[in-house]
């Protein structure tokens, strides 16, 4: 099936472009004698898809002229709650990190809330630490960080046009990492916001009246074509793995909307993968150039 007019949100392109502007704003820093901004990264235990994130966002890293590698930690599964806040404390106190990234989810018998409590407001750049997220949601508050996936997912919005103010938004999802702050993020932006979750009754009927719709559920393709309103700006967070024995791997991945559906009825939309994605990582080498900021004005 062919596109019927939708707009596709390029994120791997507006990704790159934020890329490529944190290198330049990287560059200028330290051609001007400032530091260079240092991302450091916590890994608790032996999650593969962890290490894999983890490595991804060094790397990531290391392009833009972060300091990421001389700042990475592993920790081991067992380490205890003390051992995790030591090292936060140790990376609080080390002026050449300014960003402190803690992978989640850490292993089941550690504090989350507290390990994310022990960062430092201004290094928080996964905007996790419970007072930025408190701010996100307090009127005429600003966090000094807002989490990469909901931020990632505002910028695809912004730069696909879509309009705000009064409109409806429908979030599909309300995680702490992104149904939650990406709602609290449109509310910001004077949209009027429905939070739809497994509980909620006629799904289809809320999304139906969504001009704004952020989908993060974890489920293949749920949202159908004909859910979708007429000229929405559909962002598709999710990423589903569904088999598929024509690929080499045996599966390809799908989105929580029915994209090709989708397309019949939406203004704009990102696909999956190249939608979403890669924008988490580019939203988190901005946040760590801003925390460098933040630092030089301290
Ligand atoms: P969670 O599992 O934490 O949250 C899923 C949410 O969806 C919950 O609020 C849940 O409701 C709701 N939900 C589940 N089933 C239904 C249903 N049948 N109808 C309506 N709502 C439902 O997931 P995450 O927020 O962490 O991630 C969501 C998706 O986004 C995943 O596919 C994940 O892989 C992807 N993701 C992508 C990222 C990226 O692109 N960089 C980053 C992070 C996530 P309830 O609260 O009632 O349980």
């Amino acid at each position: 099936m062919t596109s019927t007019g939708a707009k596709v949100i390029d994120g791997k392109a507006i990704a790159a472009d934020i890329r490529e502007n944190v290198r330049l704003g990287v560059e200028a820093r330290v051609a001007a004698g400032k530091t260079r901004p240092g991302l450091a990264t916590v890994l608790v235990g032996e999650d593969p898809a962890s290490e894999v994130y983890v490595r991804m966002k060094r790397k990531a890293c290391a392009k833009a002229g972060i300091e990421a590698e001389p700042f990475h930690h592993r920790l081991p599964a067992d380490a205890t709650q003390e051992e995790v806040e030591g090292l936060v404390a140790d990376l609080n106190a080390n002026p050449n990190v300014h960003g402190i990234l803690v992978q989640l989810p850490l292993p089941k018998h550690l504090d989350e809330e507290a390990v994310l409590n022990a960062i430092s407001l201004d290094k928080d750049v996964d905007g996790f630490h419970p007072i930025n997220i408190g701010r996100l949601a307090q009127k005429g508050r600003d966090p000094v960080f807002v989490p990469c996936t909901p931020y990632g997912c505002m910028v695809l919005l912004e730069r696909a046009g879509a309009t705000f103010e009064g409109a409806n938004a429908v979030v599909l999802g309300r995680s702490n990492i992104v149904g939650m702050p990406a709602a609290l993020l449109l509310v910001e932006r004077n949209a009027t916001v429905t939070i739809c979750h497994s509980r909620t009754k006629n799904l289809a009927d809320k999304i139906r009246e969504a001009d704004i719709l952020i989908a993060a559920v974890g489920r293949a393709e749920m949202v159908k074509g004909d859910w979708i309103k007429p000229g929405a700006y559909v962002i598709d967070v999710g990423i589903n793995r569904v088999d598929d024995p024509t690929r080499k791997r045996g599966y390809r991945l799908v989105g929580d909307v029915a994209y090709e559906e989708a397309l019949e009825n939406a203004a704009a939309i990102t696909p999956v993968p190249g939608g979403v994605g890669p924008m988490t990582i580019a939203m988190l080498l901005q946040n760590t150039l801003r925390a460098a900021e933040i630092a030089d004005e301290a």
